[in-house]
């Protein structure tokens, strides 16, 4: 059995990253969804459990100081991180899974991994970025300038990732992310030797 992928997908906020990734799901339902923990107060739109696992500080120190993250970030004045153990059973079932996580806790996965598919996502341009995230309108304006500072600096390590996809379009977005896993599932380091096998 070929062993699951760890998908990582990036890109500023405002950049339309949760929208392409509910395409890509929809497109490829054996992909699943890391759940992050977070110290960040739930959105109304948000059930815990499912977009993150919604906990205290305390709880969150505790993930740290017991090793149970792959990597954690303090984003924002909160703490995010990706629970390490999920993501390896999933693995370990030939069960690829997405990380929708920011740019500096994708570099630290980038160290610590090497089976990781890589996925910046761009915006047209700094400024359509901008638009987008002000017309979002959920986010105080203190946090917002936060948000673009870290927005600039995101799209300045986007040239660290394997592929850089353009949001200018959700669908061909998701065409673009698609054909990326299809040509990844189809890497001879990642395949079975059958081809080999036959010959034995
Ligand atoms: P939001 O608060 O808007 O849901 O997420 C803020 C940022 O944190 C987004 O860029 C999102 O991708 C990122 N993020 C979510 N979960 C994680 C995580 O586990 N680790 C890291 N490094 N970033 C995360």
């Amino acid at each position: 059995m070929k062993k699951g992928r760890i998908i990582i997908l990036s890109g500023p906020s405002g950049v339309g990253k949760g929208t392409v990734l509910r395409e890509v799901m929809r497109r490829r339902p054996e992909l699943r969804f890391s759940i992050s923990a977070t110290t960040r107060p739930i959105r109304p739109s948000e059930t815990d459990g499912v977009n993150y696992h919604f906990i205290s500080r305390e709880a969150f120190e505790k993930l740290i100081a017991d090793d149970a993250l792959l990597e954690y970030v303090t984003y924002a004045n909160n703490y995010y991180g990706t629970p390490e153990k999920p993501l390896d059973e999933a693995n370990a079932q030939g069960i690829s899974v997405v990380l929708e996580i920011e740019a500096q806790g994708a570099l630290k996965v980038f160290e610590r991994r090497d089976d990781v598919i890589s996925i910046f996502i761009a915006p047209p341009s700094y400024a359509e970025l901008e638009r987008r995230l002000v017309g979002r309108g959920d986010t105080a304006p203190e946090i917002m300038q936060e948000r673009l500072r870290i927005a600039r600096w995101e799209c300045e390590v986007a040239k660290k990732y394997q592929y850089i996809v353009v949001n200018d379009n959700i669908e061909r977005a998701a065409d673009q992310i698609d054909a990326i896993l299809t040509a990844e599932g189809c890497r001879a380091e990642y395949q079975s030797m059958i081809l080999f096998e036959e010959e034995k």
